[in-house]
C-alpha cells in the first residue's frame, strides 16, 4: 500500500508539479478529522501549464494514434487500476471514509470498467454514410467523421470521485481529447494516483493533466475560464453548474452538466414489500445518502404506508456506523463538517417544521476515536408539506421524508412537482402501471423494482436543473465529438 506522499501534487505533461506559489490546502479525513495530505493548490501558472500540454498532446502524439491503439492504451490504464486496486481503495475511502467494502464492489471497479468500455464502445462504432441522388445521375457520397472536440475540463466532485472520474475520461479521451482534470479540493488522493497510472500505462505526456485546487477564485474558475479550454464536461451542484455557464459562455464553449437531483420514489401497495424497503435503504442511505440519484422523497400508497415507514426505520436503525475497515461497517461519516452543518441544518427546518421524526436526526456518540469525524444519523420524516424546504431541496445526506398517497395521478404529479428531474425509483408488480406511469415521470432515467442499475450504453443525465445533455454510449460521442461531413461528388 502507498503512503501518501506529504504533499500531493499536480500531474502537468507526464510529471508530478508542484505549485510554483508553494500554495496548498489541507485534505482532512471525515472519519475522525486527521490530515491525510496536504495537497498543492494550482494557479494561473499550472492551469496554463496543464492546458498548453494538453493542447500540445492534442496535436501531437495523441491525435496521431488510431482508435484502436488509444484504445489498447486505455485498457492499459484499467489494468494498472486493476494491479493498484488496493492504493485506489485505500486513497478513496482516507478522503471519502466510505465503508471500504463499497469502495472495493463499486467505487473502483467501476472506474476501470468505464475506460474499458468507452474503448471497447468507440472502437466498434458504426460510421453513417448517405447516397445522395444529383441531376447528372452520378450523385454524391456524404459521409460523417467523428473528429475530437480539443482539450476538454473535466471538473468533479467529491462523492464517488474514481467512478465519475473515470465515466467523462473513458469518453473524452477513447473520442481522442485530452483533458485537464480538476477533482474536488475534498477528495483529491485517488485522481492523483490516476496520473501516476496514466503515466505507467504509457499514456504520452500531456493526454491527461490533473490540477487541485478549490473552485470559485481557484483552480476551478481558472480552468473554466481558460481560453484553451475547448468544452467543459461538469458533475456537482446546480449553482455551480450555474457559474461555470457563464464561464463556459465566453469563447461558446459546449458544456455537459450532471448536477443535482431531489429524486422520488414511488411504493405501490401492490410492490415486493420486503424487496421495495431493501433496495430503498440502499437508494436512501448508500455513501451516506451522498449519491446524485438517492432516494430523499418517498410517496407510499395508503394501504402500505405504515408497514414501509415502519420497515424502512428497522433497516435504517440496523445500519451500522463505523471504521470503514470493519466489514460490517454499512455508513460512513458526511464528507466534511462544512457538508454536516448543511444537512443538519435541514434536520433542524425538520423538527422546526413539525416534521415527525421516525428516526435518527442527530449526531451519533461513536466513541472517542471519531468524535472528531463528521458523523451524522440515518433519519426518516414524515408529517412534513410539499412546501418544506426539506421535502424540495437537494439535502444529500443520508435521510427521506415519506408521505402517503391515495391515487397513481397525485403520486406522478408528487413525483414531478420539483425543479430537479436526475432519477425516480417506482415499486410495482403490475408490469402494466410501470410501463404507464413510469413514461410520466420527469427524470433522467426510472428505475422499476431496481436502483443504480444501468447499462452503459444508455443514456444518462438529467432534466430540469439536474444537467444539460446525456452521457454513456453513444451519448457520449455528442459531447465529446465534432461531426464533420464530407461530401464527395462522384
Ligand atoms: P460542487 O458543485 O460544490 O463542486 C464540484 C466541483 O466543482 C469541485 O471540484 C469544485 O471545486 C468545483 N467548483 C466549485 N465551484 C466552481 C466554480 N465556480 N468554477 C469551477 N469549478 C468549481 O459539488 P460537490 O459538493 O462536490 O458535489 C455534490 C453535488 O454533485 C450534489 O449536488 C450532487 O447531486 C451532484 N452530483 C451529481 C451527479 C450527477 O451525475 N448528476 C453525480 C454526483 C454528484
Amino acid at each position: 500500500m502507498t503512503v501518501p506522499p506529504a504533499t500531493l501534487r499536480h500531474h502537468i505533461d507526464g510529471g508530478p508539479v508542484t505549485s510554483g506559489t508553494q500554495r496548498t490546502f489541507e485534505n482532512r479525513s471525515p472519519v475522525d478529522g486527521s490530515l491525510v495530505s496536504l495537497v498543492a493548490e494550482a494557479g494561473a501558472d499550472e492551469v496554463d501549464a496543464a492546458v498548453a500540454a494538453a493542447k500540445r498532446a492534442l496535436r501531437g502524439p495523441w491525435g496521431g494514434l488510431s482508435v484502436a491503439d488509444r484504445g489498447k492504451l486505455l485498457h492499459a490504464v484499467a489494468d494498472e487500476i486493476d494491479r493498484r486496486f488496493e492504493d485506489f481503495v485505500a486513497a478513496e475511502v482516507a478522503d471519502t471514509g466510505m465503508p471500504e467494502s463499497f469502495a472495493r464492489t463499486v467505487v473502483i471497479p467501476r472506474g476501470a470498467a468505464n475506460l474499458r468500455f468507452f474503448a471497447d464502445f468507440v472502437r466498434n462504432l458504426p460510421a453513417d454514410t448517405f447516397h445522395l441522388e444529383t441531376p447528372d445521375g452520378a450523385g454524391a457520397l456524404n459521409y460523417v467523421v467523428r473528429a475530437p472536440k480539443g482539450v476538454i475540463a473535466v471538473i468533479c466532485p467529491w462523492n464517488l470521485p474514481l467512478l465519475l472520474t473515470t465515466w467523462k475520461l473513458g469518453p473524452a479521451l477513447a473520442c481522442g481529447n485530452t483533458v485537464v482534470v480538476k477533482p474536488s479540493e475534498e477528495t483529491p488522493s485517488s485522481t492523483a494516483l490516476l496520473g501516476e497510472v496514466m503515466r505507467a500505462a504509457g499514456i504520452p505526456d500531456g493526454v491527461v493533466n490533473v490540477v487541485h485546487g478549490l473552485g470559485p477564485d481557484s483552480a476551478g474558475e481558472l480552468l473554466t475560464r481558460h481560453p484553451g479550454i475547448d468544452a467543459i464536461t461538469f458533475t456537482g451542484e446546480s449553482a455551480t453548474g450555474e457559474a461555470i455557464m457563464k464561464a463556459a459562455a465566453v469563447g461558446v464553449r459546449d458544456v455537459s452538466f450532471e448536477l443535482g437531483g431531489k429524486n422520488p420514489g414511488i411504493v405501490f401497495a401492490d410492490c415486493n414489500l420486503e424487496k421495495a424497503i431493501e433496495e430503498t435503504t440502499r437508494s436512501t442511505f448508500a455513501n451516506s445518502g451522498q449519491i446524485c440519484l438517492a432516494t430523499e422523497r418517498l410517496y407510499v400508497e395508503r394501504a402500505v404506508f405504515d408497514a414501509f415507514v415502519e420497515g424502512l426505520a428497522a433497516s435504517a436503525r440496523a445500519l451500522k456506523l463505523g471504521e470503514p475497515k470493519d466489514p460490517q461497517t454499512r455508513m460512513g461519516p458526511l464528507i466534511s463538517h462544512s457538508h454536516r452543518d448543511k444537512v443538519m441544518g435541514y434536520y433542524e427546518s425538520a423538527r422546526t417544521g413539525g416534521a415527525e421524526i421516525v428516526t435518527g436526526g442527530g449526531i451519533p456518540d461513536l466513541g472517542p476515536a471519531l468524535a472528531g469525524g463528521s458523523w451524522i444519523e440515518p433519519t426518516i420524516w414524515t408529517g412534513l408539506g410539499e412546501d418544506s424546504p426539506v421535502v424540495h431541496e437537494e439535502i444529500f445526506g443520508p435521510c427521506c421524508h415519506i408521505r402517503p398517497f391515495d391515487d397513481p395521478d397525485e403520486a406522478v404529479a408528487l413525483a414531478n412537482d420539483t425543479d430537479y428531474g436526475l432519477a425516480c425509483t417506482l415499486w410495482t408488480e403490475n408490469a402494466s402501471r410501470a410501463h404507464r406511469l413510469g413514461r410520466r415521470i420527469d427524470a433522467g432515467i426510472v428505475w422499476v423494482n431496481c436502483w443504480f442499475l444501468r447499462d452503459l450504453r444508455t443514456p444518462f443525465g438529467g432534466a430540469k436543473r439536474s444537467g444539460i445533455g446525456r452521457e454513456g454510449g453513444a451519448n457520449s460521442l455528442e459531447f465529446y465529438t465534432e461531426t464533420r461531413n464530407v461530401c464527395i461528388k462522384l
